[in-house]
């Protein structure tokens, strides 16, 4: 078979080839005979980023192929197939516009960021440099992510830059950066069916990330043990070995008592933490502070399944536990994730091929997202912008004094408060939709409302959108090029296939204008996306992250590049921590964390946890998947699980609009009742907005190191809605006792034999 290699895309950045399409020979025929051309590309979805090829026709994507890449292997779940019409959508925003007498009316260019300048001009003369903040996005490229860190920083020479990102992934980057030395996912996707015990903790993998979920079945082909942790039984735990149906907020507990177990087991790997640990007996002790029945109770796990759990886990040869926002969306979230690496480490895992511990990074880019320096106290390339000698790097790579860079700034989820407060005058919100995203979202409401003017970014009208005082029309991500950083740390290209319509414009040249505009545009003199790759490169160096060796050719050339990549020679590091980890003694820190009970727990007028998450067919906030209609048909609008027993009490059928209260207020919606989750929690997703949107009543409780909300744990009651609303919401009282706790959760399936010690290797 010949190939026509005319219809390729021509890239500013290098020519491809048929090897790095991935597609068949057949298919780039097909398309060719048609007058199409097929654009090797990425998912705009979630962390896996896989591979996919669009099909062009005069100017338009109107298709999409499977890509064959290392770590989708030619697979797209139901998101990754309708993602491409988002380009040619009907609803996108095609022109800038400002809100006059209370509504957002069509402007130019010219008038949109004149105005954006000269009120933060205004604000700043008048009220300091930080009065301006920058709201920013993990959905966004590399190139983009850093360009927002420099704009906060050189352009506007503010603090206060922050992004969607805290919302997601603080917990677990501040647990792997405390542990390790060094925030990423240790071990490549390929790596997950050398596992032979796999510990799923928090996560609804199949429905969240469905590629990755193939791997783990991979795994189980060649026999892996399946274990689950999650309030719910998911898709995953219905065909885990093991499911652990812990209650929301009881995860240290549980998983210090496997770590228990496997020590009274004799099942420590003693070598290796002499090896390559600090912290040991502190991490004994803290394991050993629970009694396996005080763990039963304070978890909701049997403790024969918490037995069983350890024992599978810490018998298997190499064993693998992967974790995501079901523990990380906690006011102990760091803890959690360090309990999990805890178990690796015990186990001699971390280093070892298909071993360890690995997050799931749920945002497209929320891995480089967290790297680029867009982070309120971060440089890029994970520098710190407290350390002199990160902060004098990077003043040299922008060329400006080191004494010019602002101090760390809040987070975002500080932000919110700074700005209903009014000590943030203006904000800029780069495709981030805080009117769904953030807890307890009548606060949210309140501060955007404060702001003066609120600027957004954004392709489609979200809730947050439509609140703008100035409202600027950006690209969807197949109409730019540039890379992304998937959940395994593996850096992928994205390649433009059509303009952005109307007057819409790429993200980093709107913020470029706008920098001329202030007064500081030769700091911003970038032609293209690889300009600012090349300069994000220079300024990685040396950093932790750093991605000073990768070039959009070898990205291209080796299907992704891992990083550290520290130089053009270096193929990059798909394995982490083989020999040594990242802090200076190259030994990894073993932490020891306590059970703690979560911010809010249920009580008398609030007796249910309420507990928040994905499904399959929508994406975050929804504004993207609520507007493809095959996605948004399966699933639009939300719904609250209840266990049967509890319906059966209330008097609630499946399909009856309910209402869910929490002391934040109340929301009504359809009961789904199901035997799939525990009968003291109500479950309800968060893709959607206004009234629907779960957000309304959850929790602003906040992680204290890391600032991310509780959104997976707070007290909550389910009623009719003929039952009258108290005229003040009543407050959640105490923690439940451990005595009532077992009641709370009367469970009725067979036990699980446990097998004995050290059995089960594989
Ligand atoms: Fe896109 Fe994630 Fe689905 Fe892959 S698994 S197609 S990246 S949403």
């Amino acid at each position: 078979m010949t190939v026509n290699k005319d219809f390729f895309e021509p890239s500013r950045a290098f020519n491809y080839d048929f090897q790095s399409s991935g597609a068949s020979a057949e298919a780039w025929d097909e398309a060719a005979r048609a007058g199409e051309r097929l654009v090797p590309t990425h998912c705009s979805f979630c962390g896996v980023q896989c591979g996919m090829n669009l099909r062009v026709k005069d100017g338009k994507v109107i298709g999409v192929e499977p890509r064959n890449y290392p770590h989708n292997r030619g697979s797209l779940c139901p998101k990754g197939v309708v993602a491409y019409q988002q380009a040619d959508h009907p609803e996108r925003l095609l022109y800038p516009m400002i809100r006059r007498n209370g509504a957002l009316q069509r402007a130019s260019w010219d008038e949109a960021l004149d105005l954006v300048v000269k009120r933060w001009t205004e604000i700043q003369e008048e009220y300091g440099r930080d009065a301006v903040a920058i709201y920013s996005g993990s959905s966004m490229t590399n190139e983009k992510c850093y360009l927002m860190g420099k704009f906060a920083r050189v352009a506007l020479r503010t603090r206060n830059v922050d992004y969607n990102g805290r919302l997601c992934m603080s917990s677990a980057a501040g647990a792997y950066e405390r542990a390790f030395g060094l925030d990423r996912a240790p071990l490549p996707m390929t790596d997950i069916p050398l596992a032979n015990a796999i510990l799923v903790v928090g996560s609804n993998v199949a429905e969240c990330f469905p590629v990755a979920m193939q791997w783990i079945w991979r795994a189980r082909d060649r026999g892996a043990k399946l274990i689950v942790v999650d309030p719910r039984e998911t898709p995953a735990a219905r065909t885990a070995d093991l499911w652990l149906p812990v209650r929301p907020g009881g995860d240290v507990a549980l998983l210090n008592a496997m770590l228990r177990v496997i020590i009274d087991d004799g099942l420590v790997d003693e070598q290796y933490i002499r090896d390559r640990t600090n912290g040991w007996d502190d991490v004994r002790d803290a394991a050993n502070e629970m009694s396996l029945d005080e763990a039963e109770r304070a978890s909701g796990v049997p403790k024969a399944r918490i037995v069983a759990a350890a024992r599978m886990y810490g018998s298997a040869a190499t064993s693998l536990v992967m974790h995501a926002r079901g523990i990380e969306h906690s006011t102990h979230g760091v803890d959690n994730c360090l309990a999990c690496i805890n178990l690796a480490l015990a186990r001699g895992q971390m280093g070892k091929p298909g071993g360890g511990a690995m997050m799931l990074t749920g945002q497209g880019n929320g891995q480089g997202g967290r790297e680029m320096g867009q982070k309120a106290a971060q440089l890029p390339g994970y520098r710190h912008i407290d350390k002199l000698e990160d902060r004098q790097y990077i003043a040299s790579v922008w060329g400006v004094p080191e004494e010019e860079l602002p101090g760390p700034g809040a987070a975002a989820t500080e932000m919110v408060h700074l700005m209903a407060e009014r000590e943030i005058k203006s904000c800029m919100v780069m495709c981030s939709n805080l009117m769904v995203s953030l807890p307890d979202n009548a606060v949210v409401q309140r501060a955007l409302d404060a702001l003066d003017p609120l600027v957004v970014v954004d392709f489609f009208m979200s809730e947050t959108a439509a609140r703008a005082d100035i409202l600027l029309p950006c690209a969807v991500w197949c109409e730019d090029e540039g890379t992304t950083t998937n959940l395994e740390g593996r850096v992928i290209k994205l390649n433009k296939a059509a303009e952005p319509p109307g007057e819409a414009r790429r993200d980093w040249e709107i913020a470029c204008d706008i920098a001329r505009r202030l007064g500081r545009g030769k700091f911003f003199e970038y032609r293209t996306p690889r300009d600012i790759w090349d300069e994000l490169r220079v300024a990685t160096k040396g950093g932790t992250a750093d991605y000073s060796g990768i070039t959009y050719e070898k990205i291209d050339a080796q299907s992704g590049v891992f990083w550290p990549c520290p130089s053009e020679d270096s193929p990059g590091t798909p394995r982490l921590f083989t020999d040594r980890f990242n802090h200076p003694d190259g030994r990894a820190r073993m932490i020891p964390v306590h059970y703690r009970p979560p911010a809010e727990t249920p009580s008398g007028d609030f007796p249910f946890y309420l507990t928040s998450g994905r499904v399959v067919y929508q994406y975050l906030s929804g504004t993207q998947t609520r507007r493809l209609g095959f996605l948004n048909s399966q699933a639009p609008e939300p719904w609250v699980e209840i266990h049967p027993r509890a319906a059966e009490r209330l008097g609630i059928t499946s399909e009856e609009i309910v209402r869910v209260r929490t002391p934040r207020g109340s929301m009504e919606l359809k009961a789904l009742v199901t035997p799939t989750i525990r009968p003291d929690t109500l479950f309800i997703p968060f893709h959607y907005g206004t009234r629907h949107a779960v957000n309304q009543i959850t929790n602003s409780a906040v992680e204290p190191k890391v600032k991310i909300p509780e959104y997976k744990c707070c007290a909550a009651t389910v009623e009719k809605t003929s039952a009258p609303i108290p005229e003040r919401p009543g407050k959640a009282t105490e923690n439940l006792t451990p005595e009532s706790a077992p009641a709370m959760f009367p469970y009725q399936r067979g036990e699980v034999a446990a097998p004995a010690p050290g059995s089960g290797s594989h």
